[in-house]
């Protein structure tokens, strides 16, 4: 298949609609990562994401809204809850996905069988253009191959989708760029099942107390079942072995570097590279989780592009605020390997 190289033009937004429309697959920029879209409510193009990604059959999708009013407008879901209400009114448009009960028209391949619905109203206004061209709701997973990180520049897209897709619309670099904050309101007290750019003291700010699953920060046991299927995967992962130390700034450098020569590289913060004797690549300000986030993909796909790299040490954020949806990337790159030389 030859996929098409759109552009954020006018005619372009109403040719990726009309692709969408007749059941094909097209990438588009969001404000968190470029997404892989198709009709949320046609079961045979949602099968095709799964197919074109790689992805497990088990692992449900998000739908894409332009609207609030979408969600009753198409029968999304079969009771909007109060706290979405309030949660929509301060969030959206935006990075925070809500997952309710499902509504009659949800096919089974987007929820994977569940019976709730993962809903999403972004703030990406070439996202809207596009869901309104459409005419229908968008499903919409990350637009790379399974396990890889996600994309956030069309380039990305292309590398890992190229020719089994029908069209990449060429958004520029996503603002956020780490995928949106996932929560669910079918349980009492709400759950964060992903941690985004909308931040868990942010959503308690709005609806009260919330619980952390367990799958946020930690591994989950064998046989453990994981409340949002995709945060069971090894995920984000650059070919090379990622290993995150936990140190103070001249330990995580000494340790580092009495490494060098093994085929190491570093995945640090600004000015740490000064000291490193390996190949450094920074993700941003220590203090400043925003741009780490912005940062880390693209940085986890630079790692492929070094020559003879085995291991990368990456410094660890602490997981509070938007710092969390980085640590919880971050864990997942590395398979949950992590070295503590002091306590986070
Ligand atoms: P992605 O589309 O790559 O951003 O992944 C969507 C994330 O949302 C995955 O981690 C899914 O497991 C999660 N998700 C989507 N729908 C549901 C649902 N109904 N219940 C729980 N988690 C969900
Ligand atoms: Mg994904």
């Amino acid at each position: 298949m030859n996929t098409l190289l759109l552009s954020g033009g006018k005619d372009d937004i109403l040719k990726a609609g009309e692709i969408l429309a007749r059941g094909g697959l097209v990438a588009i920029p969001t404000e968190t990562v470029y997404g892989l879209a198709a009709n949320a409510l046609d079961g045979n193009a949602v099968r095709r994401i799964f197919e074109a990604k790689g992805r497990p059959m088990d692992n449900p999708l998000i739908v894409h809204i332009a609207d609030f009013s979408d969600i009753k407008r198409f029968k999304l879901v079969s009771e909007i809850p109060e706290k979405a209400v309030k949660l929509a009114e301060k969030f959206w448009s935006g990075p925070l996905t809500i997952i309710m009960p499902k509504g009659e028209s949800i096919p089974d391949e987007v929820s994977a069988g569940l019976d709730t619905v993962a809903v999403r109203f972004p703030s990406h206004k070439t996202a809207q253009e596009v869901i309104k061209a459409a005419g229908v709701p968008l499903a919409a997973p990350s637009a790379n191959l399974s396990g890889s990180p996600s994309p956030t520049c069309a380039e990305h897209v292309m590398s890992d989708l190229n020719g089994r897709i029908d069209a990449v619309l060429d958004g520029g670099e996503c603002k956020v760029g780490l995928e949106s904050t996932v929560i669910t309101l079918v349980t009492e007290p709400p759950g964060l099942l992903r941690p985004g750019g909308v931040t868990a003291e942010e959503i308690e700010e709005v609806i009260g107390k919330i619980e952390i699953d367990d799958a946020v920060l930690h591994q989950l046991k064998s046989g453990e079942k994981a409340a949002s299927p995709g945060m069971k995967y090894k995920h984000y992962s650059p070919k090379a072995e990622v290993v995150l130390i936990v140190a103070s700034d001249e330990d995580y450098i000494n340790y580092v570097n009495e490494r060098k020569g093994e085929g190491v590289a570093a995945l640090c913060y600004d000015g740490d590279e000064k000291s490193l004797e390996v190949k450094a690549l920074t993700l941003g300000e220590k203090n400043d989780y925003g741009e780490q986030a912005h940062e880390l993909f693209k940085r986890l796909r630079e790692v492929d592009e070094l020559d003879g790299i085995k291991t990368v040490y990456a410094r660890c954020p602490r997981p509070d605020g938007v710092g969390m949806a980085v640590y919880n990337r971050l864990i997942r790159a590395a398979g949950f390997e992590v070295i503590e030389l002091e306590k986070l």
